[in-house]
């Protein structure tokens, strides 16, 4: 069978130390991956950018680092014990399970958020149009009718002896912002903050999900980055658009292409929203535009739910208008590991060079996992690796810097530019009596000689921090 595209991903991600899939030894897990060495140097980065403008830079949100395992009446307040569910479909055939909504969405039916009994409607009226839903693994027709499927993650907690009761069940969590709602009055009480106000965090999230391949877009253990933002509810409209506006200028700043994001507006709407955009990014590798990051309002069902549910009083004080209020939310959320596959993806290039390809992945310097590698000309002449070992070591102290002595000058570069090194410095004979090197640029590769005394200055000015 011929290689998909993704495949080639997934692949050229193994083969660069990006992302492994994982128990890979023992034959692997759906939609479970691990990170490797220049994989969690990536997603670090990108999470740091992210985290800088959504905390550091501002003084109206502050951050948070909750729990995974909640009080399970969490997610019974939430809604999401009751109906967070996808409708499955099983293939007969192959006994491949199957998203309802997504093989309708292939003949422009929009299921989102439909109870299951619409769903089995639009497919029975797709049929009676001799219209028919095939498997995509093996191409039978013959499939259940969907059904009700959760995607929470359950688990047992207590001693190993207990015995395991209704009270024992705890759940993973399946979004990180129940535990922001959880912690808001703390975060009040602490911070004294005023209205309006955000509490931000990363962290873990678990969703049993129905499974096509989609390598890191769509995996049941991920991050989340969100930010909920506590308001008056008479502030909603001009803040939405002020955090639309700013989570947009977030991925220019990186260097995204704006050809390649754009907004889409959700029609059905939960319950308590008003509003609700996703910014979706036209990847490559998974053939089409794919949500990256949700900008929804909530209204104040949340606060409302869990004040409820818990007696607490969730109410706080409102300066402004001297009285006790329940704030508002709107949310930004965004996942770690479909930011990871959207920045490789735009990054990803093949370029034709002297008649050979060149992959190079052409990341902004903050996102690139390694800042500078550091090369001597020759493996086997001891003055030249001792000198260029010291360099990659001052280096270190400043910068994330990879030493190579493996093949030759070519074959360094080549797996550099694989990685989205901006910077490559090479040790040589030269070096060793003027004390300078040559520092060839990633994207231009163009090539200078750079004393060794002002490389920390070159670097900073070449790669903007
Ligand atoms: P989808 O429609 O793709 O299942 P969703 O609308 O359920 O996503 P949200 O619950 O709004 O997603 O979650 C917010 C963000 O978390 C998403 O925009 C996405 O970036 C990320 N995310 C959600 N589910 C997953 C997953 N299974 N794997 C990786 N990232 C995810």
């Amino acid at each position: 069978m011929a290689k998909s595209k993704l495949d080639e991903l997934v692949s050229f991600c193994k083969q660069a130390g990006f992302v492994f899939p994982s128990s890979e030894i023992y034959g692997g897990m759906s939609a479970i991956y691990d990170y490797g060495h220049h994989g969690i140097l990536l997603k670090n980065n990108i999470r740091d950018c992210w985290w800088r403008s959504m905390v550091q830079e501002r003084d109206d949100v502050f951050g948070l680092d909750s729990a995974i395992f909640m009080h399970p009446t969490t997610w019974k307040a939430s809604g999401h014990v009751d109906s967070f569910d996808d409708p499955q479909m099983e293939c007969k055939k192959c006994h491949t399970r199957l998203r309802a909504d997504h093989l309708l969405e292939d003949f422009g039916i929009n299921a989102d958020k439909e109870s299951i009994e619409v769903v089995n409607k639009y497919i029975d009226d797709l049929r009676a149009q001799g219209k028919q839903i095939k498997c995509p693994n093996c191409g039978s027709t013959d499939l259940t009718p969907a059904k009700r499927f959760s995607l929470m993650v359950k688990s047992n907690i207590g001693s190993p002896t207990d015995e395991l009761t209704e009270e024992s069940v705890v759940y993973l969590r399946p979004e990180t912002c129940g535990g922001i709602y959880l912690e808001y009055k703390n975060v009040v009480d602490s911070m004294h903050p005023q209205l309006p106000f955000g509490i931000a965090q990363v962290g873990k999230a678990f969703r049993n999900e129905i499974i096509a391949r989609q390598f890191i877009f769509r995996t049941r253990e991920f991050e989340q980055m969100e930010m909920q933002y506590f308001l008056r509810p008479e502030e909603m409209a001009e803040r939405y658009e002020y955090w639309r506006q700013t989570r947009w200028a977030w991925y220019l700043d990186l260097g995204m292409d704006e050809s390649k994001i754009r907004w889409f507006k959700h029609i059905k709407l939960a319950h308590y929203a008003s509003q609700a955009y996703d910014i979706e990014y036209n990847s490559k590798f998974l053939g089409g535009f794919k949500e990256i990051e949700g900008i929804h309002t909530r209204g104040d069902w949340d606060l409302s739910q869990h004040s409820k549910f818990s007696g607490a009083d969730l109410t706080m004080w409102d300066e402004k208008t001297q009285s006790k209020i329940l704030p508002n939310i709107m949310e930004t959320s965004v996942g770690l590991g479909r930011l990871v596959l959207m920045f490789l993806d735009h990054a990803y290039n093949v370029e034709n060079v002297d008649d050979k390809t060149r992959t190079v992945l052409k990341f902004d310097p903050r996102l690139a996992p390694v800042k500078a590698a550091v090369f001597p000309l020759l493996r086997n002449k001891s003055e030249l690796v001792d000198k260029a070992h010291a360099l990659a070591h001052q280096l270190r102290q400043i910068y994330q810097i990879e030493f190579d002595d493996h093949g030759n000058i070519g074959k360094r570069y080549r797996r550099q530019d694989e990685i989205g090194t901006p910077l490559t410095i090479t040790v040589d004979f030269d070096t060793l009596e003027k004390d300078e090197v040559t520092v060839r640029e990633r994207d231009t590769m163009a090539q200078e000689r750079v004393a060794i005394s002002k490389l920390p200055e070159y670097l900073r000015a070449k790669l903007g921090f």
